[in-house]
């Protein structure tokens, strides 16, 4: 049996964190058991569902690097075989036509409060005669269809998690609506039946997701047997939990994966992080995994059954280890398009070289590729504005003395190197007699306008080959006064 699972995402909104996690597991399953993955858009549901979502789905998966094997499917593209399923069971007799009004379902749920029970549809149509049925389509009533469920029956599977579940009918709500009400015929069908029908058509082997669906996993397994079809195995995954132990919500802030990348995740990192909410590699200690290298280690043994709580400090600590860890060339091929964003002014192509200098520079420091606008900006103005620590240092008595040396050996110079900035350095030192301190704080002050940053010779020859040092010299001489 070649095992073949599915990540069915509704487009209604842009690709979600906990979305994007169920994918991961589903794609190390079948990448382990040398099966197939494949991508269903559940886009039943007209008013909520945009193609831009959908695309953000599409993007957002192939970004993060979970290819699939088939699809996308689109469930809107299916409507005509879901009502010829509905019109099926309809002719088993194990669905039939509901036509209560919205008032009398509000009316029954009220008398079920009053009298302390749960809301649940209490099946009063189940059994109409034809007259009665005719009745209420004279009355121009429009019906529902209904998936009966029996109260008595017992649902139980095996959780590839979860272990043993066993769910009463009398705990699934009355029977269940399986499609809309339409003005003639079958309306719109629902999840719960789409899904199977799909799943069925698809031969899907192995449901792996959320555990929010074990409850519709239940309804789904009554909806395979009235199908006379093999079920699935099933695998609910635990979800994803804020800091505060409930469940990861727009509230949270940022969920989706475009906003991750937006923010300087890089792909692989991401990846590796969900990798990790909720499943322990058989090696604890090992932390960073590629796809390929989790999918020869996963099984679903490795999977908590408790929430997998969203922590930030460990996904930018497995961030910065990618990016520290990455090839330079590609560290700036993903600088550029944030650097691009901040409006910082450059030639992609004839100033690469350079470019790559500033990455390898501030690659070490980096967590989120964001940060990189921030610490590299003094390379790309012109003018820097000087803290007051810098100011402070500026004042220092000889430090103008200092920053007039530079700018007379530089004119002197006739290539600067990591060699001649020593040089230079070692050589103001001596003539104006000071502190080597006095010239390395005053020079990094008036080259960056601050007392702390990157290596002060690497971003000194960055600088000169923007004729910046120069500039920065004077106006350092002229913010002292
Ligand atoms: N469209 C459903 C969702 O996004 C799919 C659930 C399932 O995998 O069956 O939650």
């Amino acid at each position: 049996m070649t095992v073949r699972v599915r990540i069915a995402p509704s487009p209604t909104g842009n690709l979600h964190i906990g979305t994007a996690r169920t994918a991961v597991f589903n794609w190390l399953f079948a990448r382990h058991q040398r099966g197939q993955f494949i991508l269903r858009i559940e886009d039943t549901d007209e008013e909520r569902s945009h193609p831009e979502y959908t695309q953000n789905i599409l993007d957002g998966l192939s970004w993060l690097g979970l290819n699939w094997d088939e699809g996308p499917i689109f469930q809107s593209k299916r409507l005509d075989v879901y009502k010829q399923k509905v019109q099926t069971l309809l002719d088993k007799g194990l669905a039939y036509r509901c036509y209560s009004t919205e008032a009398e379902l509000e009316e029954m749920r009220a008398a079920q409060k009053a009298r302390g029970e749960a809301p649940r549809y209490d099946n009063r149509h189940r059994n109409l005669t034809p007259e009665q049925q005719a009745a209420f389509e004279t009355e121009g009533r429009r019906s529902v269809i209904r998936f009966k469920i029996e109260d008595e029956r017992e649902i139980v599977w095996n959780d590839m998690v979860r272990d043993q579940m066993v769910w009463r009918g009398s705990d699934l709500g009355g029977d269940m609506v399986i499609a809309r009400a339409a003005e003639n015929g079958i309306g719109q069908p629902l999840y719960n039946f789409a899904v199977v029908v799909d799943d069925i058509d698809m031969k899907i082997t192995h449901v792996i997701r959320g555990e929010d669906h074990i409850a519709n996993t239940a309804k789904q397994i009554l909806l395979y047997e009235a199908f006379s079809t093999p079920i699935p195995e099933f695998a609910h995954t635990p979800l994803i939990l804020n800091m505060e132990g409930r469940k990861l919500s727009k509230r949270d802030g940022v969920t989706s994966i475009s906003d991750f990348k937006q923010m300087g995740f890089v792909a692989a990192a991401l990846v590796n992080y969900m990798i990790l909410l909720g499943w322990s590699p058989p090696d604890s200690t090992q932390e960073i995994f590629t796809l390929e290298e989790a999918a020869q280690l996963f099984s679903f043994e490795r999977v908590n059954r408790a929430g997998a709580k969203f922590d930030w400090a460990k996904l930018d600590w497995l961030n910065s280890q990618y990016l520290h860890n990455m090839p330079v060339a590609k560290l700036t091929d993903l600088l550029i398009p944030y650097w691009q964003e901040a409006g910082y002014e450059f030639d992609p192509v004839s100033d690469r070289s350079w470019l790559e200098q500033v990455a390898s520079l501030i690659g070490p420091s980096l967590t989120r590729l964001q940060d990189a606008i921030e610490m590299s900006r003094l390379f790309f103005i012109k003018s820097v504005d000087y803290s007051k620590d810098a100011i402070e240092q500026l004042s220092q008595a000889g430090a103008d003395t200092v920053l007039q040396g530079i700018l007379t050996a530089l004119d002197d110079a006739t290539q600067l190197t990591e060699a001649s900035t020593q040089e230079i350095i070692k050589q103001v030192t001596k003539e104006k007699n000071v502190k080597k301190g006095l010239v390395m704080r005053s020079l990094r002050a008036a080259l960056t306008g601050d007392m702390h940053g990157p290596d002060l010779v690497q971003s000194w020859l960055i600088l000169h080959q923007r004729d910046l040092d120069r500039h920065r010299l004077q106006q350092a001489l002229r913010v002292r006064g």
